[in-house]
Order: C-alpha cells, then structure tokens, then sequence
C-alpha cells in the first residue's frame, strides 16, 4: 500500500512536518538532573484527594532538582467536562500551596511549550498521527464512536475472564486484523461519502514476550508486550489518552511521568507508541490509590462518593493547606515524621524528599491522623497565623463569624495567643472550623450556657462560691492574687484550699479549690473547659466576667 498517498487522503489539511513541531519544543536548558513533571488532571470539576500525592512528588522532586513542574489540561474527553473546571483545579492546588512553574492558570497560559490544553493541540496531533500513516504504523477505521465504544467494552469485558475467553480472545483478534485489512479504494469511496474515520496503531507485539521496564516506585516491572491495536485518534478528531500522553510528554520535554497506578495497565501500549514515533521513554513513576480501611477493617479505594475523597471537602471542613501537606509527606516518605521532629521549624518544603522512602503498596487514608498532624502544625501557629486561616475559611463557610472575627482583629487575637507560643503549646484544634466553639463564648452573641453547674455540690455552696468571688474580683489583680481569692473562697465554704489536703482527708471538706474554679468557670464561659480562666476573665473585662456571674447565680 501507498501510505504516503494514503496519509495524504486522511490529513489534507496537515502541511506541517514533525521535524517543524519539534523545532517549536526544544530541549530544556536546565541543570543537569533537573527534572521535568506534571500532573495533567482531567477537567470534570472534582480533583480527588488521592491526586495531591503525585502532585505533592511531582512538585518536590522538580523544584528539588532545579526543574520545571507544569499543569496541563487533559480535555479529550468532552463529554466528562465541567465549565470552568481547569480555574477549579489551579485554585484548589493553589490552596495547598502546590505550585506550578508553567502551564495553564486562571490567567491563561504561562511558559513556551504550550498550548498546554489538549483541545488546543489537536493539529499537533494530527501531524504526528500523519507520519504514522505514512510510517505504515497506523490505519483509519470508519466506523461511527458508538460502534467504537462497543469494540472498547468487547475489550474491557475481555479483562475479565470468562468461560470463552480463549475462543473470545481469538474472535476479537480476528476483528482486529479485519479492521487491518482494506484497499486505497474502499478508503477513498468512505472519505468522498463524508465518512469520519478512527485511527489506530498497529500493534506489533508478541503477549507470549515480556520486556522489562523500571519504574521508579515498584522497581523492575516484566510486561508483556502489546499486541492490540491502539486507538490514536477518535472519530472527531481528538487524541485518545495514549496518544496524547506520547505526544504532549515527548513535546512539553516531561523527564518524569508521575500517574496513579490505573494507568500501569496501558504501559505496554504507550511504551509501543513512543517507539513507534521514535520518543525517547521518559521515567515512569505509578503511584499506588489511596485506600481507606472499610467498616470490616478491609482496604478498599477511596472511591470518589467515599466523605473526604474530594481534596475540595478538607478545605470546607476547614483545614489548614499546611496541615494537609504535611499529612501527605507524611504518609510519602516513610521518614518524614522522623525528620520533622528533629526539625520542629521546618516545612516539608525543606524535607529532602525522596523516592526510594516511598512505599510501593500505596498509602492508607486515616482521619485520625491527619487530625494529629494537623493539631500540631495548628498549635505552632501564632495568634495571627491561626486568625487569618480562621477568618479566610469563615469568610466562605461561616460569613456571619467572618463578620463577628474581623470586627475586632486585636480582641480575637488576644484571645487565640492564649496558651500559645511556649513550649508545649495547647492543641486544641485540628481545622479551623474547630476555632469557633473553642472562643465563641467570648463573643455575647454566640455564647451560650452549654454545661450545667455540678450536680453534685451543694447549690448553696455554689452560690456563695459565686457571690464571695464577685464581691472581690479584681481586674488588676495578677495571676497569683487571683488564685490566692479562690483558695479563700474555697476555704470559707468549707472546701480545701488545695487540691492535695483534699485528697489526702476527702471526708474532711466538701470539695477544693478545683472545684471553685469549676463553678466560677462554667458560670463566666458556660463551659467546664475553656482556656487559662485567669487569662479568659482578663479579655472579658471586670464588667462581663462580673455580669455573667450574675446571671448564672440567678440561675440557680
Ligand atoms: N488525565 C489523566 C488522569 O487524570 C492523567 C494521567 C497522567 O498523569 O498521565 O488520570
């Protein structure tokens, strides 16, 4: 067959030559070992959580090594896309602080080895699905996509195994040579009826032979070659993902290709069509899914309808990008928690990252932990770093706190250092959304009487707890004057003015001096935890601790 004449019959319209594309996409001039990564999601409005791992790998181990990490659209699939889902995508990993050197943002495209959306690429493709006609490596197959799609769900079902499935395996393979097999005539009679035609690659592997391959987390693979037939481009035009990969990472110069491991499947065939357009590989890196643990304590994937899958939930529930980051290192490099406790000051972005302390088997997502990580990164913090995180996520999530928070910066402030900064600060949240009970009832407008008094102490006692404390209460006084009164109050009412003599004679007195403070506590915050109450009576002022005394001894 003439494949000059018959890639000149499918692409009259492709002029341009791939030696002219390549002239566009030149090497990188980059230090050397600087790697070159990506991540290239799909634009469907939902960025899985599970997908903040190669994105967390390919950004470290680009800006680790002095070399370019990008975000490219990959919008082939037209029917799964979301209106302005690529702002979506760059705004969320923004968020988490990932940050691409190139590539398409919310103000367009940045660098030189764009475009960076594949469904601006289209005549790229085409030139080099051109010169694979020409090559003899690719046919056209007219057939409508509906009929297409049932040959892909003929080969997925071939997945599984069924009872036929030699004699299947057989029957398809023999569709697939057919689909090989036509004359210039018949190519000419459909494209002159205005048929639309599907490309594919030719495969030319033999299943019975395994070649080996590295990746870099599973280590040496052995897979079997390909031996079917790869769709290139689809009846409208656009690539297929295995053809898109190949070309776009060959182009956009990617060094490593960091991808969840559904794609490990599909290597035999993207393998074949590097060589066959003559690409040099890139490395290949498949990340594990993240698992969850199911109500039996077996792994499952967490699958997109699983609570917390959407990587946009963490932020709505209110934690901290940095929190997030570091859960992630953490579960990354086996010894990153190591490292950090070593160097408490540090970020992960400091953190030597590393390949080889990766886990090959995929990481297991656990609430608990991130919850962990988060309650320490939280408690570093200073007042005014938890303030902005506070009021940013309010602002979206909580605006009527938003409002009652940025009224007054320096009261809430005074009120978020408490217990902050020293050296076993308080770690009493893990989201931001955990602030707004923690210091709500500094506000009158949200406080409300959430514990009741004990009921096992004498209301009496209480209230003569109450009203000896009222009576003498000083705002001037310091911390140890305070606590002096309570001792005498407790004394008065016949409770141990230390909590010691309590517990060496209990039948002696009624209760302690601890217990005072309980009383004076819940009636000041309506609580029976709060922070230091010293410091709380000192941000409420004389007038509202002395008014809320008031009001919980009438409630007695
Ligand atoms: N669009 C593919 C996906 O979302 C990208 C995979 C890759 O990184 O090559 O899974």
């Amino acid at each position: 067959m003439d494949y000059l004449k018959l890639a000149d019959m499918l692409f009259p319209d492709v002029k341009l030559t791939p030696e002219e594309i390549e002239a566009r996409y030149p090497e990188r001039t980059l230090p050397e070992g600087a790697k070159v990564t990506r991540i290239a999601p799909s634009p469907t409005g939902f960025f899985h959580f599970g997908g903040l791992f190669p994105a967390t790998v390919c950004e470290r181990l680009a800006h680790q090594s002095g070399g370019v990490f990008y975000l490219r659209i990959e919008d082939t699939d037209s029917k799964r896309e979301v209106e302005g889902a690529a702002a979506f995508i760059t705004k969320i990993l923004d968020y988490y602080g990932i940050r691409f050197d190139e590539g398409v943002t919310a103000e367009g495209d940045k660098g030189a080895y764009g475009p960076y959306t594949q469904s601006q690429r289209v005549d790229i493709y085409h030139v080099f699905a051109k010169k694979l006609v020409q090559d003899g490596k690719a046919y056209p197959v007219f057939s409508t996509d509906e009929e297409l799609d049932e040959l892909k769900a003929l080969d997925k079902k071939a997945e599984i195994k069924s009872v036929n499935w030699e004699e299947e395996a057989v029957a398809r393979r023999e569709a697939m040579i057919r689909r090989r097999e036509f004359t210039m005539e018949q190519v000419e009679a459909e494209l002159a009826a205005g048929h639309k035609f599907a490309l594919f690659a030719i495969a030319d592997g033999d299943p019975e032979k395994k070649f080996k391959i590295t990746d870099l987390v599973k280590g040496t693979l052995e897979i079997p070659e390909n031996d079917e037939d790869v769709v290139l481009l689809k009846s409208d035009g656009i690539p297929t993902y295995h053809f898109a990969h190949a070309v776009d990472d060959h182009l956009m110069r990617t060094t490593h290709v960091i991808r969840g491991e559904e794609w490990l499947p599909s290597l035999p065939k993207h393998v074949m069509l590097f060589r066959y357009l003559g690409f040099r590989l890139p490395k290949y890196m498949h990340i594990a899914q993240l698992m969850r643990l199911d109500e039996n304590g077996n792994k499952k994937k967490l699958s997109k309808r699983d609570m917390g899958a959407n990587l946009d939930d963490y932020r709505r529930m209110g934690y901290c990008p940095a929190a997030v980051n570091e859960y992630v290192m953490t579960l990354l490099n086996s010894n990153y928690e190591e490292w950090h406790a070593q160097n408490p000051e540090k970020t992960y972005l400091d953190f030597p990252f590393s390949i080889k302390k990766m886990s090959a088997s995929g990481c297991l997502f656990d609430i608990e932990k991130l919850n962990d990580v988060s309650k320490n990164v939280l408690s570093k913090m200073t007042a005014a770093e938890i303030f902005d995180g506070v009021s940013g996520f309010a602002k979206t999530e909580d605006p009527g706190f938003y409002e009652t928070l940025t009224a007054d910066r320096a009261y809430a402030e005074s009120i978020l250092a408490i217990g902050r900064g020293g050296a076993k600060p308080r770690k009493d949240f893990a989201t931001f959304a955990d602030v707004k009970p923690y210091m709500s009832f500094f506000y009158d407008g949200y406080f409300t009487r959430e514990d009741p008094m004990p009921q096992d102490k004498d209301k009496e006692d209480i209230k003569k707890a109450l009203d000896a404390f009222a009576k003498t209460y000083d705002g001037n006084d310091d911390q140890t004057a305070w606590f002096e009164k309570l001792k005498d109050i407790a004394e008065t009412i016949g409770y141990a003015r230390e909590t010691k003599l309590y517990k060496k004679a209990p039948d002696q007195y009624k209760g302690h001096v601890g217990d005072v403070a309980s009383f004076v506590r819940i009636a000041v915050t309506g609580r029976q935890n709060s922070p230091d109450l010293y410091e709380v009576m000192k941000i409420l002022g004389v007038k509202r601790t002395l008014g809320r005394i008031k009001e919980a001894e009438a409630l007695l």
